[in-house]
């Protein structure tokens, strides 16, 4: 075990609730070793203060060799594929108390890691532990089935686990994404490899020493922190994976799908979006701006599911687009470690770049800025990666900056007349994952909730999940779904059984 030296460079305000000592040890797992990584070197900065704070050696694609092999041999050496449902899920139950019981190490660990605010991490730890217990109760209540016979057979369909599977993820949401893969694939009786991103490797390695106490068979579950050019390829083209599970963007996504094309692999692609939340005149007008402002600053805008295309009806577009910007411009910049943060700095200061230089290209092109526009240059704020909450007018839903992901704080508003025109507007998009709509007319957001391709829909909320509501992403959005009671299926095979019940041997053939 190597403590690694440079976290004292960390200031006072971010390590709090962080042991260096016992959650930045320089070791990967892999498949219930502890070990150096013999990688690359990954370098962790806090993107509050933009100071180094941990480093940790990367796994290799032999590690991930190495995970495969002893992971698959270990699900059958400690009877987890045989277990029986509930005595599987009486561990994911011992996961999601021990989740629970250390959320807020957990929390301090990913702000650190993130930058994320600590009223959002301490919500995704809950939301894991949950999510364990949610897919262990679902294990324990998922049946097989007898199907209808159409013949002289007793029919079922059974399930069985497919083997090792690999859970590939982002930096935005660590502990949540870690869980709304691991705990299904285990429940399946799967083993499994997880391939945390370098910007945010350290919840996942956290993760994997919580199940390690609380019981999970030594060798199940490896943690292997590399690039994705390296250790993710590594994964998803080794020969005995039997499936990927990834969330990221939708450049990658692609390229995954053509490697898992090849090897004839199912894969769940969870990818990006451009989110519209379609606010009209009848909206309840507070509601809908409280709702519009969360869902396009909170987690900065680093979110999949952000509401980054508004679409205001013309009548109230200048009062409701005045509004946002007053309430915009208030939001509190600062460090996720300060309760009265409202918008948390940005991962890394390469990522605010991108987007600042987003701002820049359609401030070129004609867009308005409203608010924010800048990198702040406030003592406090200069060391880290902070961008101020953005609103741009002026431009169209044709603009590249509607167009593409930006993945920030930043939110265009954009102006229809109607129903109709507001449908087309949302779907002249690639991306289909998720909608807002504010009204009070049910009938109104019932018909446009059908007509916007999205899978997912919220009428006067935004941005709530449960574990228990599948998610899914339409076209570029993603393939397959994850959450919900089936998400265990999603990582077994399906079986069908036939056993005969006639007295007669089969009638084929030309009779003796
Ligand atoms: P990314 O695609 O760059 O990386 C995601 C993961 O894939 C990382 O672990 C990365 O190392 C790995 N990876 C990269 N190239 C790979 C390769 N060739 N082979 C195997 N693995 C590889 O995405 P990101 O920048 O980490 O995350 C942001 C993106 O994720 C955004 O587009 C966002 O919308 C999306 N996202 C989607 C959801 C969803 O549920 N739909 C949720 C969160 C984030």
């Amino acid at each position: 075990m190597s403590l690694v030296a440079s976290t004292e460079t960390a200031p006072a305000h971010t390590r709090a609730g962080v042991d260096p000592g016992r959650d930045l040890l320089d070791e990967i797992y892999v498949a219930g070793r502890w070990v150096t990584g013999a990688g690359e070197t990954i370098e962790s900065i806090d993107p509050a203060s933009g100071r180094r704070f941990a480093t940790l050696r990367a796994a290799t694609p032999d590690d991930v060799d190495d995970a495969v092999t002893t992971g698959l041999a270990a699900a059958h050496a400690s009877g987890w594929t045989a277990m029986l449902p509930h005595e599987r899920a009486a561990v994911l139950h011992r996961i999601g108390n021990a989740v629970e019981f250390h959320a807020d190490r957990i929390a301090a660990l990913q702000t650190l890691d993130t930058g994320k605010t600590l009223s959002e991490t301490k919500a995704l730890a809950s939301s894991a532990a949950n999510t364990f217990r949610y897919m262990a109760a679902a294990l324990e209540t998922a049946d097989d089935t007898v199907t209808t016979p159409r013949g002289p057979w007793l029919t079922m369909s059974t399930h069985q686990p497919m083997g090792v599977v690999g859970a590939i993820t982002p930096w935005n949401s660590p502990i949540a994404s870690d869980a709304q893969k691991l705990a299904p694939a285990l429940a399946a009786g799967n083993a499994v490899i997880s391939k945390p991103p370098v910007w945010a490797p350290w919840v996942t390695l956290l993760l994997a020493r919580l199940c390690e106490e609380a019981g999970l068979p030594n060798g199940l579950l490896s943690v292997l922190p590399g690039p994705g050019r390296t250790v993710g390829e590594a994964l998803v083209r080794h020969p005995q994976v039997a499936k990927i599970s990834f969330t990221g963007g939708t450049t990658t996504g692609r390229h995954l799908a053509h490697v898992a094309a090849d090897k004839l692999m199912p894969i769940t692609l969870e990818l990006g979006g451009k989110s519209p939340t379609i606010v009209f005149d009848d909206a309840d007008f507070e509601r809908a701006l409280q709702g519009v402002l969360f869902g396009i600053f909170s987690s900065s805008g680093q979110s999949c599911i952000a509401g980054s295309r508004i679409f205001v009806q013309r009548s109230i577009f200048n009062a409701f687009t005045d509004e946002l910007v007053r309430r915009a411009e208030r939001l509190r910049l600062g460090p996720g470690t300060d309760p009265r943060t409202d918008v948390a700095p940005m991962i890394t200061r390469a990522h605010r770049d991108s987007v600042a230089a987003m701002v820049e290209a359609a401030v070129a092109n004609g867009a308005h800025i409203r608010c924010g526009g800048k990198i702040p240059t406030d003592p406090d704020l200069v060391d880290g990666s902070y961008y101020a909450p953005t609103i741009l007018t002026g431009v169209t839903n044709a603009d590249t900056i509607s167009r593409e992901e930006i993945f920030g704080p930043v939110g265009v508003v954009i102006p229809f007349d109607d129903e109709t025109n507001v449908i087309a507007q949302a779907n002249d998009t690639v991306y289909g994952l998720a909608c807002g709509i504010w009204t009070r007319d049910y009938r109104r957001a019932l018909r446009v909730g059908d007509a916007v391709d999205a899978g997912t829909v919220w009428v006067n909320t935004y941005k709530q999940f449960s574990i228990s509501t599948p998610f899914t992403g339409l076209r570029d959005s993603g393939l397959g779904t994850e959450k919900g009671r089936d998400a265990i299926r999603q990582y077994s095979d399906q079986k069908s059984i036939y056993l005969d019940r006639s007295d007669a041997p089969m009638r084929w053939g030309t009779p003796r």
